[in-house]
């Protein structure tokens, strides 16, 4: 039943998270299912990725990310998913209302629930604040490879890459696979921000991997010709023709940030609750515009969980009722859920509350629920690295929840 609505539930965004919640909303009888997406095409930020894995857990073989975007295509058409690509969502109303841009101009759509799931960006140069002249060849590893999977071209071939999180050796392969050889991986902390291990794929390519090193300038009149690192208090020139800024994921959430839903201080996006529903009950949210970044394959699990969710709340169509708001303190950067609520639904759409540090720290993580302790654990916690911990079944009832993260002396 769709009434005077547009759809039942309006998906934004059709990278995994998006399609894996429009495939289960179809496959759970949910009649009209519309997915909007700016790009030409679905599949999201693997689009560009033009190494595997991605498909393994969900459909049980290996693809490039191309071939994964066209897959979750062809899933979306056979069970009869509106999808509307070149479509830019550009607001949110109170009551489901959409403004969307497209080439024939703004248009007004309408549904009983939207899910928002608009995926996360890499930190850019602007954000950053990095000093130096401005030449062409800086740029995010999604840029880099939006050259080389759209427009198969590799615009530098000595790049200095910065950052040592996941995605940055995801750079490195692409650069690699043109045969263009990295001038250096540079990392401001003490650490690989992603694990240690990863470490061995530039290393084994001859590649410098310098940790403590800052960005502290770029020099170039066109292009870039040299970079100037801070290491152990000396600043050394890197000759390089391009910088490459990898990683430091933020949800691509400036559609929340501009309508009721607002975002969460700790994550930067929307904030939910055990189910995927935000402070305004007919918006959902999955992916990664809930935390920055996690791999394609969770994206997909989670938006197929979330959108089992929003089957059950239209079946129900009940009060979800108020909202407790997770509690927490540096060094914990971020909870996710954020919120929970005591009238969710009786199997909740996340099992678990994934947390994510500022910093390596070293100490007990602690869940308390209204002042009592109820689940503990002595770690080594790893910023960028996935905290998973049970929600308790009696968690949505507590009146306070809170997250204490004690370091060791
Ligand atoms: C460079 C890079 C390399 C990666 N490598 C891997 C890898 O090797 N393996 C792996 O598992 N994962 C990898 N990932 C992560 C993986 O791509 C993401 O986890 C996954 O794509 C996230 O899915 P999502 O649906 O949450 O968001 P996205 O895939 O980012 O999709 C969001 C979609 O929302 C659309 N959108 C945003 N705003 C609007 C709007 N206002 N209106 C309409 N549409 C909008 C966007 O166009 C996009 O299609 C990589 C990511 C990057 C950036």
């Amino acid at each position: 039943m769709s009434g005077d609505f547009s759809a039942d539930v309006i998906i934004v965004g059709g990278g995994p998270s998006g399609v894996g919640a429009a495939l289960e909303l179809r496959r759970r009888g949910v009649a009209r299912v519309i997915v909007l997406d700016r790009e030409p095409d679905l599949g999201g930020a693997t689009r560009h990725c033009s190494h595997s894995p991605f498909g393994m857990r969900e459909f049980g073989r290996v693809y490039f990310g191309g071939a994964y975007g066209r897959r979750l295509t062809r899933e979306a058409a056979d069970l009869g998913v509106d999808v509307r690509t070149g479509h830019s969502v550009v607001s949110l109303g109170m009551d489901g209302v959409l403004t969307v841009a497209n080439a024939r101009g703004v248009e007004t759509l309408s549904a009983r629930r939207v899910m928002i799931a608009t995926g996360a960006r890499e930190t850019p140069r602007s954000a950053r604040l990095v000093p130096g002249d401005r030449p062409l060849g800086v740029m995010t590893t999604g840029t880099l490879q939006s050259y080389v999977a759209f427009y198969d071209q590799m615009p530098f071939r000595r790049p200095l890459i910065v950052g040592t999180e996941l995605v940055s050796f995801s750079a490195v392969l692409t650069c690699l696979g043109r045969r263009v050889w990295p001038a250096a991986m540079i990392e401001a902390e003490p650490y690989a921000r992603s694990r240690e291990l990863y470490t061995w794929l530039p290393t084994a390519a001859g590649i410098p991997v310098l940790k403590g090193a800052e960005l502290v300038d770029i020099r170039g009149s066109r292009r870039v010709e040299a970079a100037s690192i801070r290491r152990n208090g000396r600043v050394s020139p890197i000759v390089c023709d391009g910088v490459l800024l990898t990683g430091r994921f933020t949800p691509e959430a400036a559609l929340c940030r501009q309508s009721p839903l607002g975002v969460d201080p700790g994550s930067a996006g929307p904030a939910v609750d055990q189910d995927g529903r935000t402070a305004n009950p007919v918006y959902f949210a999955a992916g990664n515009v809930l935390r920055g970044l996690d791999t394609g394959g969770w994206c997909f699990r989670e938006g197929r969980a979330i959108g089992a969710a929003v089957a059950e709340d239209l079946a129900r169509d009940g009060d979800a009722g108020a909202a407790v708001p997770v509690a927490f303190d540096d060094p914990v950067k971020l909870v996710v859920p954020g919120l929970l609520r005591r009238g969710g639904l009786a199997a909740p759409a996340l099992r678990d509350f994934q947390l994510r540090v500022t910093r390596r720290v070293r100490g007990r993580l602690s869940l308390e629920l209204d002042g009592k302790t109820v689940w503990s654990r002595d770690g080594a916690w790893m910023p960028e690295r996935r905290i998973l911990v049970p929600i308790p079944p009696d968690a949505a009832r507590a009146e306070q929840v809170r997250f204490r993260l004690a370091e060791d002396a």
